[in-house]
């Protein structure tokens, strides 16, 4: 039987010796314990041990063909879970780890398939957040973690997200506060040339081009051969999630207004989500509104999309009107996010 779940506060940059040793006591006795990354919250296992690895499938009710990635806490680590190190991804490393970039490595075969979901690659990075850091160094070995959320759900920046989804279901939840990125991080395929992007994160494409020259992003059909767990539809809320157009904060306003409208007189009034200027611009104030921040700080609106897509589902809104961000830097990975919250669910 599982045990209930606990939160223990953990201060998320100077964090307990003591509280890292006992989660991470739980971790080896095959517990899963939630912890704040950089990114979002992760749902964590010890990465060797495949029976609390196939536990976390359960917990989030994520199909065995999603493979998860696997967290380490230094560079050496890799030969652990890798077979290889090619030299493009060990530049990578060496400039983006600790961070939110993921690469795809040959997988060694000690660590279970359960893992990578059968491929013979693994997913492999090393986050920067402290409590992440402290809890591998504790543990001594990978953690397998995906976010700390019901699959499909929107991911979670906060302890409190991760009751919400998965209270009964893990074992620890480190409360470390809110998480600073907000986004997951981005996959990398270096094997192909030129190297692939699987998932736009954390680490921009233009940062990674800098180092390593072009790049490209994987067609949606290449993708989900590739990376078969990424589903059109993810981090979707309870609301149907509707992307108003337009280029300006005026035309998005207009079409947002017009929608609001619409819903309001069918008695449903929507929430809106949407930068500062498109708030100021709007005419209609008939539901929850969510603010993003201005439009030019994608780093903020990074780290709020989802507090905002949690806030309004909360607010038991049955529509929730937003809008695409700049197609630039961290927008695209917003964007990203935001369109596949849209994407309609399967019948
Ligand atoms: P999550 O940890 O929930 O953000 O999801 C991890 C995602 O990383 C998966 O859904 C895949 O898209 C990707 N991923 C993990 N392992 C692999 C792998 N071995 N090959 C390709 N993609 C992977
Ligand atoms: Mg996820």
């Amino acid at each position: 039987m599982p045990s209930p779940t606990v939160v223990w506060k953990i201060d998320p940059g100077h964090p307990s010796p003591e509280i890292l040793a006992e989660a991470a006591a739980r971790l080896l006795r095959g517990e899963l314990v939630a912890f704040p990354t950089e990114t979002v919250y992760g749902l964590g296992a010890n990465a060797f041990d495949a029976e609390a690895v196939r536990r976390i499938f359960e917990a989030k009710q994520r199909p065995f063909d999603d493979p998860l990635i696997v967290h380490i806490a230094k560079v050496e680590d890799v030969q652990m879970v890798a077979t290889d190190f090619p030299a493009m991804a060990a530049r990578l490393a060496s400039l983006f780890w600790p961070g939110p970039l993921t690469l795809l490595l040959p997988r060694h075969a000690a660590l279970p398939g359960e893992v990578t979901s059968g491929l013979d690659t693994v997913a492999v990075r090393i986050p920067s957040h402290p409590v992440a850091l402290g809890l591998l160094g504790a543990c001594g070995v990978p953690i397998a973690a995906p976010s700390a959320n019901r699959f499909g759900h929107t991911s979670p920046t906060s302890a409190a997200h991760v009751l919400e989804d998965l209270d009964g279901a893990v074992e620890v939840i480190l409360d470390g506060g809110p998480t600073p990125v907000g986004i997951e991080s981005t996959v990398v395929d270096v094997r192909p040339t030129p190297a692939v992007i699987l998932r736009p994160g954390g680490v921009t494409r233009e940062q990674l081009e800098a180092v390593i020259g072009p790049m490209r992003y994987a067609e949606p059909g290449e993708r989900q051969a590739a990376s078969p767990g990424r589903l059109p539809r993810h981090y979707a809320p309870r609301a149907e999630l509707i992307l108003c157009p337009g280029d300006t904060a005026q035309t998005i306003a207009a079409s947002i207004d017009d929608h609001a409208r619409r819903l309001a007189a069918s008695g449903r009034p929507p929430g809106v989500l949407a930068v500062s200027e498109v708030h100021r611009e709007l005419r209609s104030s008939l539901g929850p509104v969510f603010d993003l921040g201005g439009q030019d700080d994608l780093l903020g609106i990074a780290r709020r999309l989802f507090l905002g897509l949690r806030t309004l589902e909360a607010a038991s809104v049955e529509v929730i009107l937003s809008h695409l961000m700049p197609a630039h830097g961290l927008g695209l990975a917003v964007n990203d996010r935001l369109r596949r919250a849209a994407h309609p669910p399967r019948e």
